[in-house]
């Protein structure tokens, strides 16, 4: 027997509205990654601190899918938290190649941002995005963990809204 759309009761059209979801494959994919993020840390400095601070129970970003790693090869989001030294950029940057794509990355504090107090300073990078791109920008010196988590919030919107447009977003130091 056929069946028509137009057949059946209206009980069973709200019925079905509650229980039937039409999505795209892409779409259906990031919102399964934007809920299983598995961040790298890369604690360097006092920011580092506050980045730990998400994992503990009162903060707990466990629940919003989010999962710390210790090895960029299993990881999909870098989250730099700390002043970044000329001479820390190169790992920096071989660690973001060695994380394997869809990967984003957040900068958090004001020395990630943009160097922070020490951007006069010969020997710090101004700003992350000038040796990786850019997802989510947190400011503060320091930002507390519930504005990294906010950070987290938007990469995971961030996450679904490109999934649905096919339109990525990052910062670099060129653009
Ligand atoms: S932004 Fe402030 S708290 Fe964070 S690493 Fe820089 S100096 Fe430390």
């Amino acid at each position: 027997m056929e069946f028509h759309l137009e057949d059946i009761s209206p009980d069973e059209k709200a019925e079905l509205s509650r229980n039937v979801f039409m999505t795209t494959l892409e779409q259906m994919k990031g919102w399964s990654r934007s809920n299983s993020l598995w961040p790298l840390t890369f604690g360097l400095a006092c920011c580092a601190i506050e980045m730990m601070g998400v994992g503990s129970s009162y903060y707990d970003s466990d629940r919003f899918g989010s999962f710390f790693r210790p090895s960029p090869r299993q990881s999909d989001v870098m989250i730099v938290s700390g002043t970044v030294t000329k001479k820390m950029a190169p790992v920096l940057r071989r660690l973001y190649d060695q994380m394997p794509e869809p990967k984003w990355v957040i900068a958090m504090g004001s020395c990630a941002t943009a160097g922070g107090p020490y951007v006069k300073s010969y020997c710090v990078v101004k700003g992350v995005d000038q040796i990786v791109p850019v997802d989510v920008y947190i400011p503060g010196c320091p930002p507390n963990p519930a504005a990294l988590i906010y950070g987290i919030n938007k990469l995971q919107e961030k996450i679904r809204y490109e999934a649905k447009t096919g339109r990525r977003v990052t910062t670099t130091h060129d653009g």
